[in-house]
């Protein structure tokens, strides 16, 4: 048999690009077609329309084609102004670049102190604002669920925090891991920006980013001085109320998009959350099983953080993270994700979000313990066993 030869499909488990339903790739298989036609506009107005509901918000949504770096920038350059100061807190490897990101556009960031495997601290942000009189501090920024660590901060807690504290700081806050996965309400929370990607949650094609708006922070970017052409809010809604196109929009991910909200609107948010709660805690189960010898346990700490889009593993004994995820890659056809930056050595990802059920997980998880066994790492056999038993 040619060894390069594979059969069957790979079981995609990187946090980021997630599997694209066959409905979703069908409806963006059609030719171009005049972005400036009433058909057109039609689906893009559904778009922005029910993106509102899957971002829990009154408020408008506008969508950006770039990666979400680029609306990451868009949240900052629309909020702040050089040399202002934005409070972050570190959650690990997404709030590093958000930070590197703000400190390159000329802002000052108070960082506040993370361990990586616990989420943003409600009181040390209220206390940090409570000391903060002469009101310096900006923007608030918290990425929720923090892809590199599995790791989801408590934002309905950290914005009553902030609220409470009458301090007039904007809330950002980085939803790109837990749009359409995990539980997020956008004026609920009193968030002011919420920054989202396709290819997570809404199981898209990567490419696609949103800002939600609230009220004040549209305020805010009027009066804001920051030099900004493409990623200004005006310039995808003039009025503020509706959003549009600048440039010549990704035509056919806006179909893919309308399938997708169609998609989750059929299965209901509240049972997408559940759906990925399931799986998350059938993911978590086999950890623990597999982690008995205490070779490996879980990055995330505290069960009221633990992500129910991504887990990552960490080894406490020295073990190849590379070759153990080429190994299961390869062999096994199951496409872990890597740790990141000072995870690298140590961790390993399995991402269990978008378009997943309960056999998907399971064969992911019986290729990560067969890769166990096969690279003689010492675990307690019966992880999957443990998984299908969270499921029954
Ligand atoms: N924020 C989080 C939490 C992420 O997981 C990612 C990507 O994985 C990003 C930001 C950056 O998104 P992109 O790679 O689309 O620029």
């Amino acid at each position: 048999m040619n060894k390069a030869v594979k059969r069957g499909r790979e079981f995609l488990h990187t946090p980021g690009p997630t599997n694209m339903p066959d409905r979703i790739l069908r409806a963006m298989d059609r030719p171009a077609l005049d972005h400036r036609s009433p058909g057109f506009r039609e689906v893009a107005q559904e778009c922005f329309e029910r993106l509102r509901d899957v971002f829990k918000t009154e408020r408008p949504v506008i969508i950006y084609p770039s990666a979400g770096h680029g609306a990451w920038e868009a949240s900052l350059v629309n909020t702040c102004s050089r040399g202002d100061t934005v409070l972050m807190p570190e959650t690990g490897a997404f709030s590093n670049m958000w930070r590197n990101m703000a400190e390159a556009l000329g802002l000052k960031v108070e960082y506040l102190p993370g361990d990586w495997r616990h989420g943003a601290d409600p009181e040390a942000i209220s206390e940090r604002l409570a000391a903060d009189q002469g009101h310096v501090i900006k923007a608030v920024a918290v990425v929720h669920n923090e892809t590199s660590t599995g790791v989801t901060s408590r934002l309905e807690e950290i914005g009553n925090a902030i609220k409470q504290t009458n301090h007039p700081a904007l809330f950002l806050v980085d939803t790109i891991s837990s749009l359409a996965s995990i539980d997020f309400r956008m004026d609920a929370w009193n968030v002011d920006v919420a920054i989202g990607g396709s290819q997570k949650g809404l199981m898209l094609p990567p490419g696609m980013s949103f800002n939600a708006i609230s009220e004040k922070a549209w305020h805010t970017s009027e009066k804001n001085s920051m030099q900004r052409r493409y990623w200004d809010w005006k310039m995808f809604m003039p009025d503020g109320k509706n959003p549009g196109f600048l440039s010549t929009p990704p035509i056919q991910m806006f179909f893919g998009l309308q399938e997708a909200l169609i998609m989750l609107d059929e299965e209901g948010l509240h049972n997408v959350f559940l759906r990925h709660q399931r799986i998350a805690t059938a993911v978590r189960s086999a950890i623990a099983h597999w982690g008995k010898p205490g070779t490996l346990e879980l990055l995330s700490l505290d069960p009221r953080e633990h992500s129910n889009s991504i887990s990552a593993i960490l080894f406490n004994k020295p073990c190849d993270v590379d070759e153990f995820r080429s190994v299961c890659r390869e062999k096994h056809s199951v496409a872990l994700a890597a740790g990141l930056e000072r995870l690298a050595k140590q961790v390993f990802r399995i991402g269990h979000l978008g378009d997943l059920n309960e056999p998907m997980i399971l064969g992911t998880l019986a290729g990560v313990e067969m890769t166990l066994k096969k690279q003689q790492i010492s675990y307690e056999p019966g992880g999957v066993e443990s998984a299908i038993s969270s499921l029954i």
